[in-house]
């Protein structure tokens, strides 16, 4: 319909949506451009014949994040400190859907969702052309807008964009708009939010109801099997949560868990989009300053309570430094009372440029256990600083952390970044902060490391152009898919049975060095495999997240789940996969 996708690395693409989002991540995408240009290069390098041949998808943005700005001010805060991954991850993810080629519709409030949302009616298409100037070399291009028309409403005046030049470029409006007649199509994919999701089901609900299977959701820590359908979390609640809270206000969508969509690849039963690493500046050869120094992980202030002892041990080693947004003058104030930012050097909010810098003549990145699964130790080890990654005695999750109570995953979290706990050393030390002895012994171990910069390919722009063109072309969730079309394809799935009792799927997979893969449950939930598997003469069937298990197969597929822990006599069989290295959302034969 829409022809094929063309790899296009160049930014005129994403200009037209500029207009609409926040001045952080208009500076990130341009920031990070060449490295976006550099990625998609040598992605066409490595996997020519994977990159090409692609349909291009019509894909709508909706971020619904920002579409509560006048109560939550996130994209006003985004200035100076407050939560930055999830803009950080949209500004990569529409960096990544231009450049592989899709065309692209962004909202990020509810009226211009409005307009969107006609996409299966006629409506008129807008013709402006625009010229662009740098200093005396002008561009001339001309662009696609369109709106729908109300009766009696001058729509084109209401969506005409303002500043399509953006940033790079002054920009200057020509000749008055025209417009055809065109048709809209249908979206292939929807990528949007909780919040986007709440947004939709709320004013757009039949738009919901037709395009379900096409939304993508960009949900940070994940979802488990357990929260996603109403009436299983509200039949399980009390042994599903802790003392905090048995609310499940962020889960209940009832959506095929593959449309959940991370932000680290933590989850065997949810997809992972990630994010790439910021590597603008980095130097190999450049030399950490003479005297080590640590920069502590934490822009608000609350994030240091209790951190005294911590922040002690490594006051006695290294020069520490900060960028703590909400803390005033800090070096100048005098007062009597000692305090844990004494001796501190506060910078305050960095941009991003600074804070590269900052972390460039960094020693030691110092994790004071929260925020969970952050970019910034991802962002250090780039700069060559060892990550020092707070374990957790006893690990944390929803049934005993206050932060988690209400997330819709029962992950246990072993440090504040699991991920990065697999990589280790030279980069990364994970040390129970609280433990003076083992403290001490890290820090200097860290000050003797001196690792290169390191940044594993998921993380590098090549790596996430590969893995989202691939997951948009090939992962299908409408409807069901003859066995040959399926993706990971079948001819990769390995069976397993969980070798310790009470153990997961993913978990058992792991051990292999594989992934679970959730796709797999509906091909190894026949009655035939239990029977080869467990010699039983019969078969029983049951809702439950452990099931296929022993010899009972899985009556409800909402609840099939990678990472669901049984109880100690039930054995799992479980479905694997491989997974390229630094890549684990694509198996080794899924290219
Ligand atoms: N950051 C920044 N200026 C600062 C401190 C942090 O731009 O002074 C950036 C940091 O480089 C990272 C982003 O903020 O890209 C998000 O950081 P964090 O890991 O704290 O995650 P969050 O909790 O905001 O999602």
């Amino acid at each position: 319909r829409n022809g094929l996708a063309k790899m296009s690395p160049s930014i005129r693409r994403l200009l037209p949506i500029f207009d609409g989002i926040p001045v952080y991540m208009k500076t990130r995408i341009n920031r990070l451009w060449k490295k976006w240009k550099e990625g998609a290069h040598e992605v066409m390098e490595k996997y020519e014949a994977t990159m090409t041949n692609r349909k291009k998808l019509n894909v709508l943005v909706f971020i619904g994040f920002l579409a509560n700005e006048q109560k939550l001010k996130l994209a006003k805060k985004s200035d100076h400190g407050g939560p930055l991954g999830e803009l950080l991850q949209w500004s990569d993810l529409l960096a990544s859907l231009s450049i592989i080629g899709h065309h692209l519709e962004v909202a990020t409030d509810k009226d211009s969702l409005r307009s969107f949302r006609s996409f299966e009616s006629n409506v008129k298409l807008y013709v402006y052309q625009f010229s662009c100037f740098q200093d005396t070399y002008v561009k001339r291009y001309t662009c696609f807008y369109w709106s729908v028309r109300h009766p009696g409403e001058d729509a084109a005046a209401k969506n005409k964009p303002k500043n399509v030049c953006s940033i790079l470029w002054k920009y200057k409006e020509r000749g008055p708009c025209q417009y055809v007649n065109g048709t809209r199509q249908q979206m292939d994919i929807i990528f949007t939010d909780i919040m986007g999701l709440n947004i939709l089901r709320q004013y757009h609900r039949q738009f919901l109801f037709n395009n379900r299977c096409r939304i993508r959701l960009l949900d940070s820590f994940g979802t488990h099997a357990e929260f996603t359908t109403k009436t299983y979390f509200l039949q399980n609640k009390r042994k599903l949560s802790g003392p905090y809270s048995q609310r499940n206000p962020w889960g209940g969508h009832g959506l095929d868990l593959r449309q959940h969509w991370t932000f680290y690849p933590h989850s065997d039963d949810n997809t992972f989009l990630g994010f790439v690493v910021d590597t603008e500046g980095v130097d190999e050869k450049r030399q950490k300053t003479l005297y080590p120094s640590a920069l502590v992980y934490g822009k608000e202030k609350y994030m240091w309570e209790n951190a005294e002892k911590p922040i002690g041990v490594l006051k006695k080693f290294v020069k520490i430094h900060a960028t703590v947004a909400d803390l005033e003058d800090v070096n100048e104030k005098k007062t009597n009372k000692t305090s844990v930012f004494d001796d501190v050097k506060n910078h305050g909010f960095l941009n991003s440029q600074e804070i590269s810098e900052l972390l460039d003549t960094t020693t030691i990145f110092f994790g004071l256990g929260f925020p969970l699964e952050g970019p910034a130790p991802l962002e250090a080890m780039a700069r060559g600083a060892v990550f020092i990654n707070a374990r957790f005695e006893k690990p944390k999750s929803r049934k005993n952390y206050k932060f988690l109570a209400e997330k819709p995953t029962l992950r246990e979290w072993t440090s504040q970044n699991p991920y990065m706990e697999e990589i280790g050393e030279p980069h990364v030390i994970t040390v129970d902060i609280n433990n003076e002895k083992e403290l001490e012994v890290a820090i200097k171990r860290a000050i003797e490391l001196k690792p290169k910069p390191y940044v594993p390919f998921e993380f590098s722009p090549a790596g996430m152009l590969l893995r989202v063109a691939l997951l948009l072309e090939k992962q299908e969730v409408c409807g069901k898919i003859a066995r040959s079309k399926r993706w990971p394809p079948v001819n990769q799935m390995k069976i397993f049975k969980t070798i310790n009792s009470g153990e997961s799927c993913e978990k058992t997979c792991h051990s292999q060095k594989m992934k679970c893969e959730s796709s797999y449950f509906s091909i190894i939930n026949s009655p035939s495999l239990l029977q080869r598997q467990f010699g039983c003469s019969s078969t029983l069937s049951d809702a439950s997240p452990f099931a296929p298990f022993n010899c009972t197969v899985q009556s409800s597929a909402h609840l099939f789940s990678c990472a669901s822990r049984p109880p100690l006599d039930v054995v799992r069989v479980c479905p694997c996969r491989d997974y390229i290295p630094e890549q684990h959302a694509i198996c080794k034969g899924c290219l």
